[in-house]
């Protein structure tokens, strides 16, 4: 098993960002687990499930094959052999995502995804349990984090470059709420690994924080 770090955190705190650069540099594969959890949202949405209709979530989940390939670096999503890169990364389905993602069925199968990916190959992976619940014994952990209303500031101008059209308010309304959601959730919920080194980024650049990371790794 090669070197691998795992990067935690609240929405929009620019973990994939960061993940994606330091995969770059470093060499190592990025896996982003959110996209999972999205792709398996988007299962449950397409079929009328509901965000609190857990049994219904459980029933269904095993009928959702998710997997994940790379082409020039670039992780692509596929659920039931359809590519769904270009439909996960709505508010809408982020929302489902926080609920869904609470389920045990889901977790499950998407942990033992994740772990296989990580045996392979030396990995960066985002996400909100990596440190605490997939990789817990990952070379580098870091928690990163930031303000809400920048954080805010920062999926209004990514979803503004896709040509999506947003409301700033509504943005931090909705990073607070799937924050709460996620860090009160009874199943792996989002903390700080006792392990991991805090790196509150409000203040900082991409290259900076992808820099503080990568002081990190000993190889
Ligand atoms: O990171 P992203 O915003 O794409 O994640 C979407 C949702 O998926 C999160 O709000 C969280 O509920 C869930 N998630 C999770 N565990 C992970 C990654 C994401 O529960 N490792």
């Amino acid at each position: 098993m090669g070197c691998n770090i795992a990067i935690d955190g609240p929405a929009g705190a620019g973990k994939s960002t960061i993940a994606k650069l330091i995969a770059k540099k470093k060499g190592y594969i990025y896996v982003d687990t959110g996209a999972m959890y999205r792709a398996m949202a988007l299962y449950f949405t397409e079929l009328g499930i509901g965000a609190d209709e857990q049994d219904k979530i459980s029933a269904a989940a095993p009928g959702a094959d998710v997997t994940i390939t790379y082409e020039n670096g670039e992780q692509i999503v596929w659920l039931n052999g359809k590519n769904v890169n270009g439909l996960i990364r709505t508010e809408a389905v982020g929302k489902m995502a926080s609920s869904s993602s609470a389920n045990k069925d889901v977790r499950k199968k998407l942990v033992e995804l994740q772990q296989q990916l990580a045996k392979k190959e030396s990995v960066v992976m985002d996400g909100r349990d990596i440190g605490t619940c997939v990789l817990p014994d990952a070379d580098v952990k870091v928690y990163l984090t930031a303000d809400s209303h920048v954080r805010a500031v920062r999926r209004y101008e990514e979803l503004r470059a896709k040509g999506q059209e947003c409301d700033l308010d509504v943005i931090e309304k909705d990073i607070i709420e799937r924050d709460y959601q996620d860090m009160h959730r009874a199943l792996s919920p989002l903390r700080q690994a006792e392990d991991a080194v805090l790196i509150d980024s409000s203040d900082m650049s991409i290259e900076q924080v992808a820099d503080a990371v990568i002081g990190m790794c000993k190889s």
